[in-house]
């Protein structure tokens, strides 16, 4: 039998644990999975909104819901709320799942852009089961108990990322990861190669390895440090590089989704866990210096803040290559957009997902490596493009950051984005693009843009079928979400961490 492939895992933040908990469910035997980290040097610390594809990770573990949610603090998260963003005074959800129902194959967004021009709409929350849901602060697992069958409710969850990386750690070791706490001071390259072949730890001590996952965080110990794959800054059209994080006491009621404030040079996140309010001012210092960023976010907390504001920088962009030689970034290592969407947690998720498909042995391939990159490129752009659209549509004046980012120029498939929208309502959704047309929809209307016109083919049915079905897909959702419990019920019934 051959030597197992010694992967190292660089790192034990929540890429480094979500790392080794995947592949300790689906490497061993074959392979060796250490993991180096320092707790001198410790962790981001942030990190607590996600998007329901973490279902699919917890799933692939095994996890138990209840048991994930009581070991995190965790809370459910139906949606993000977008307050003053398209105009002060301005307030839309971008809200998980379905939103009305389409009819053959035009989507329902053309309806409702039709029934909007006929003056019959009623708002877009109307019409979607997750707004309805957020809106009354309700959650139940599974579809709506109602006359109708919905389908299963769309959810995420917000939970404290530290604790997420202390639970996959406690499900990693115990399947075979070895857990090494060290500093690495430096990094050994192979002199003919170029590849990484052993981690320097202080106190004398070596660590070897075939492949090496660089979960390292900003830094990018091995992908940047050692290896030089360059970084790609977006910072033009992402200039916020600064984020100030401070805990709040909880308030009711517990609110099942993420609220985002656009503030003056930047915005504010709000994210209720169990036992207390995650909140973070992200800003831009061309425009706001940190004094002032730290009282705008200290005025606007529900409660009583539990610590000092912690200091963040950051600078929005990616790995040029997220693959070179041996090492394979995943995590803050590859890149970095602002939590806006709550994407990062994810991308970690996704990398894993096409790292065990592209999974190296000893040998590197080429051709792996370059669609590998080709892929994890694909993805950071299309989300990238996404986040830009927030802070491009929008009718704000009142500040030289809004002045800068509305007449900022944007990335060339935004800008198709934008003019096949504001023709005739055109939404299309390039290959494995994260974020589908519903997503896309729900921000672009949020933020005020509307198309000259939609799919003529919505005009085949007739006016009278047009009000009946809009009306009855509203009344069916309002009609669920008022049967289903509340979210704090649902904590208190089924993973209540606080006793
Ligand atoms: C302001 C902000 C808000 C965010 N909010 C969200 C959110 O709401 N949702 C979301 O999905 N994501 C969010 N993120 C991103 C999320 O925090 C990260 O994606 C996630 O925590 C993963 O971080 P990481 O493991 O890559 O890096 P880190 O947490 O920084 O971990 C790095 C690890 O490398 C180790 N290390 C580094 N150097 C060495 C060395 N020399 N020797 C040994 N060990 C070393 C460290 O000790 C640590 O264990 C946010 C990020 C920021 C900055």
């Amino acid at each position: 039998m051959s030597a197992p492939v010694r992967i190292v895992i660089v790192g034990g933040g929540t890429a480094g644990w979500m790392t080794a908990a995947l592949f300790s469910r689906f490497l061993i035997p074959g392979f060796d999975i250490q993991l180096v980290e320092s707790d001198d040097i410790g962790t981001v610390g942030v990190g607590e909104a996600t998007i329901p594809q973490i279902q699919l990770f917890n799933a692939a573990l095994g996890i138990d819901e209840d048991d994930f949610l009581r070991a995190t603090m965790g809370t459910i998260k139906l949606a993000i709320e977008f307050v003053d963003w398209f105009e002060p005074g301005s307030r839309y959800m971008h809200a998980f799942g379905a939103v009305g129902r389409d009819v053959g194959l035009i989507p329902f967004h053309h309806y409702w852009l039709r029934a909007k021009a006929l003056g019959l709409a009623e708002p877009l929350g109307a019409y979607s089961q997750n707004y309805a849901m957020a809106m009354a602060g309700r959650m139940q697992r599974g579809p709506a108990r109602t006359s109708r069958t919905l389908p299963e409710v769309q959810r995420a969850y917000h939970f404290d990322a530290s604790l997420y990386a202390a639970y996959l750690r406690r499900y990693a070791e115990p399947r075979g990861v070895r857990r090494i706490e060290g500093r690495i001071e430096t990094v050994d390259l192979h002199p003919e190669t170029g590849c990484v072949e052993a981690l320097r730890l202080a106190g004398d001590r070596r660590v070897e390895g075939d492949v090496f996952i660089d979960c390292s965080g900003f830094r990018g110990l091995l992908i940047e440090g050692a290896l030089g794959a360059g970084f790609e800054d977006w910072s033009r059209w992402l200039p916020c590089d600064r984020a100030l994080a401070v805990p709040c006491a909880s308030v009711s009621p517990l609110t099942p989704y993420t609220r985002a404030t656009a503030r003056l040079a930047g915005w504010q996140w709000r994210i209720p866990l169990q036992h207390r309010i995650g909140n973070g001012h992200v800003f831009c210092s061309a425009f706001m210096d940190e004094d002032e960023a730290a009282r705008l976010l200290l005025a606007n907390l529900d409660g009583e803040p539990l610590a000092d504001p912690r200091p963040i920088r950051f600078k929005a962009g990616m790995r040029k290559k997220a693959w070179v030689k041996n090492v394979i970034a995943v995590g803050l290592s590859s890149g970095f957009l602002e939590p806006l969407e709550s994407t990062s947690i994810h991308l970690i998720q996704s990398a894993l997902s096409r790292l065990l498909k592209f999974l190296p042995r000893k040998e590197m391939i080429e051709a792996d490596i370059a669609e590998y990159n080709r892929q994890s490129a694909f993805e950071y752009e299309k989300i990238r493009d996404f986040i830009i659209l927030h802070f491009k549509a929008t009718q704000r004046n009142d500040t030289p950051y809004w002045d800068y980012l509305r007449e900022m120029s944007v990335p060339d498939y935004l800008t198709d984005k934008i003019a096949m929208f504001e023709s005739y309502g055109r939404i299309f959704r390039e290959n494995d693009e994260l974020f589908n047309d519903t997503s896309w929809f729900a921000v672009m209307v949020g933020q005020g843009m509307l198309p000259k016109g939609y799919d003529p083919m919505v005009d085949v049915m007739s006016n009278e079928e047009l009000v009946r079905r809009m009306a009855d897909i509203k009344s069916v959702i309002a009609k669920s979400a008022e049967v289903m419990p509340g979210h704090f019920e649902f904590i208190k019934a089924n993973c209540d961490a606080m006793g």
